[in-house]
């Protein structure tokens, strides 16, 4: 038997066209290749299971190999096989039913993926490494000769009688001068982990096939050290690369706690143990597996996106998930399998697909349930992880509505005293103390509590409670907040004197007159003589201090959100940092300033004034060093 022929195409010489503008990713070449064995070897299987074959399955098996000497890859599979017929039907004519449409969009291809899955060219990525495809293959089918089928990267191929004599497939690459670098081990056995690591059926990686040990003497030496003085059969055990039945494909109920975390640390070596994982399992009206955990993480800037890896019912397609999981669940860990993700197309038809759209919305319901099951199951728990799990929480309100209503049951408040309220319950505790005359309920925080203590002082002697949002991302959620809750608005608890915090209708009386308030203000405002120092004076509790250092709440905002590059805020970013100095009327200190001689006015007005700076950090420089000398001499 032989023959030859032309593959089916119009267009002359495809593979240059293929070697060129899939380069840069031709080491996928490994995963179309042992993916097609793997589907082989499902395939035998399945007919074997249907009653459509009967002979014997043998122990499933898909070997990769390499000779350096003799520069091939092989790939070789004891899946169905195929008859020369299925040769020229699957391989010749089928692969490129798509090439002239390939040749037409080719230049607007962003990278391999896309080419490989939308014009069917698996098998062809060979070409990206090998300037020799050979194929030796025998079918499952009663009475099947072997065949053989060699293509140079022409258009023309050549089919003659094979000499495989088990049912199976091998292909085998003869490697390209460009692309010797894959005739390496560790390369090799990189790609493999990459890609294949979960695949179903056992991966055995080594130096020579099965296949060839039948062609050469068995006793002939292995190259490579460890197998040296091996048979093939231990070499066989040694060297499966893969774990056929990764978490994600069983059920939950069979897994324990040590699976989980083990799976983890398999996956992120170095890390710490996840908080938790969520086993995804639909199978309607998509079909989506896959366990999604929640790292710890230290701090925000440890967080690490793109730590999700995709898969196609096992097979490793990368881990670039963005647009099916949610972006503010990208911070996730874990793996996630679907082959209902279209996974060779663009971004922008990505973004489209109805079936992303529904997984993407999935995962997010998925991961609500289990926050809501774990804040239900064990409030204790979860309080004492909320630290953790907070900024994903406060990350998924900010950034998805549907994602803040499911949320805000378990979403957790934190006050200076570490306890903890959920919005609702938060709203109970403040709205009696903390509502102001207008009937709005103000939330006091603090960015800074040491900083910020002597507000925060204020603030509890008048009974208000005072939240802690201290990580960066409580900025953005304190926007949410104010957005979503009805009347209620956030201040810092440094924005304004205690008593104008929270306005009430109640005034406290001033026991100075008219006319000393305002010979209070001249001696402040000379002592202190700065122009972005805004002094006023008014009547607070004796008890509160006599000078206090404030900005407003608008203001700061606008300055930090410049600070930190908002779009925009520019204008505020160049203004200079201007504060309210509000003095106590009431104090007992202001009293005995007004009383003072002249000298003793400004010295001890200016000492009140630094103090009050000097409580919130903010005296500096010059200005710190005339504070000390002055505070010595005053001694
Ligand atoms: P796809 O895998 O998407 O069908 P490929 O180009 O990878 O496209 O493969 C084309 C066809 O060639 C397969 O559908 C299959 O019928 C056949 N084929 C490829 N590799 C093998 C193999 N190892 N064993 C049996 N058939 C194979
Ligand atoms: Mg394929």
């Amino acid at each position: 038997m032989q023959e030859k022929g032309s593959i089916s195409i119009h267009t002359e010489n495809i593979f240059p066209i293929i070697k060129k503008f899939l380069y840069s990713d031709n080491e996928i070449f490994l995963r179309e290749l042992v993916s097609n064995a793997v589907d082989a070897v499902q395939k035998i299987k399945r007919l074997s299971s249907l009653g459509q074959y009967n002979g014997s399955l043998g122990a499933p098996l898909v070997e990769v190999a390499f000779d350096k000497e003799a520069k091939t890859i092989t790939i070789s599979d004891n899946g169905l096989g195929m008859t020369a017929e299925e040769i020229k039907k699957y391989i010749n004519q089928i692969a490129f039913s798509g090439a002239e449409e390939f040749v037409e969009k080719f230049k607007d291809a962003k990278d391999a993926h896309e080419l490989i899955g939308k014009f069917g060219l698996g098998f062809y990525s060979a070409f990206m490494v090998a300037d020799q495809v050979e194929i030796q293959t025998l079918s499952y089918q009663e009475g099947a000769q072997p065949a053989r089928w060699i293509c140079d990267g022409s258009t023309e191929f050549e089919i003659t009688e094979g000499s495989r004599t088990e049912r199976g497939t091998s292909i085998i690459l003869h490697v390209n001068g460009d692309s010797e670098e894959f005739l390496d081990k560790y390369k090799l056995q990189g790609i493999l982990d990459k890609y294949c690591r979960f695949l179903p059926v056992p991966i055995k990686f080594g130096t020579k096939t099965e296949y060839d040990y039948e062609d050469t003497a068995v006793e002939e030496p292995v190259e490579g050290e460890e197998a040296k003085s091996k048979d093939p059969k231990e070499i066989e055990l040694d060297n499966i690369i893969n774990d056929t039945t990764p978490i994600w494909t069983k059920a939950p109920s069979e897994l324990k706690d040590e699976d989980y975390l083990k799976f983890y640390s398999e996956l992120y070596p170095m890390s710490e143990p996840p908080l938790f994982w969520i086993h995804l399992n639909v199978d309607y009206p998509f079909n989506l597996t896959g366990v999604l955990y929640f790292p710890k993480v230290k701090n925000e800037f440890e967080l690490q996106r793109n730590k999700i890896k995709l898969f196609s019912r096992q097979v490793f397609i990368t881990d670039e998930v963005k647009d099916i999981v949610p972006d503010f669940l990208m911070l996730l860990h874990g793996v996630i399998d679907s082959p209902d993700i279209p996974l060779n197309v663009s971004r922008s038809f990505l973004q489209a697909d109805s079936n992303v759209k529904k997984i993407n919305s999935h995962i997010s319901k998925k991961v609500a349930d289990k926050l809501a099951e774990l804040f239900k199951n064990d409030r204790k728990a979860y309080e004492e992880k909320w630290s953790d799990i907070g900024m994903f929480v406060k990350y998924g309100m900010i950034s998805e509505d549907k994602f803040y209503d499911r949320a805000k049951d378990f979403a957790l408040f934190t006050n200076t005293k570490q306890e903890h309220f959920t919005l609702s319950e938060y709203k109970e505790k403040a709205q009696t103390l903390q509502t102001d005359k207008d009937g709005t309920i103000i939330y006091l925080y603090t960015t800074d509590p040491a900083k910020q203590d002597s507000f925060i002082q204020s603030a509890n002697r008048k009974m208000y409670d005072v939240l802690l949002m201290n990580s960066p991302i409580d900025s953005h959620f304190i926007h949410t907040i104010e957005r979503k809750l009805e009347k209620t608005n956030l201040k810092r608890v440094d924005a304004d004197v205690v008593e104008k915090l929270i306005a009430k209708d109640e005034k406290i009386e001033s026991i100075l007159n008219e006319e000393q308030t305002t010979s209070v203000k001249t001696i402040f405002e000379q002592a202190i003589s700065k122009p972005n120092m805004n002094v006023k004076v008014e009547a607070l509790g004796p008890d509160e201090l006599p000078v206090t250092v404030t900005m407003d709440e608008f203001m700061r905002r606008m300055k930090d959100m410049a600070a930190m590059g908002g779009g925009g805020m520019g204008f505020y970013g160049s203004l200079p940092d201007t504060y309210n100095v509000s003095v106590n009327s009431n104090h007992k200190l202001v009293s005995r300033i007004l009383a003072a001689d002249a000298v003793d006015q400004g010295t001890l007005a200016k000492q009140a004034f630094d103090l009050a700076m000097l409580s919130q950090g903010l005296l500096t420089g010059a200005d710190l060093t005339e504070f000390v000398n002055r505070s010595v001499s005053l001694i």
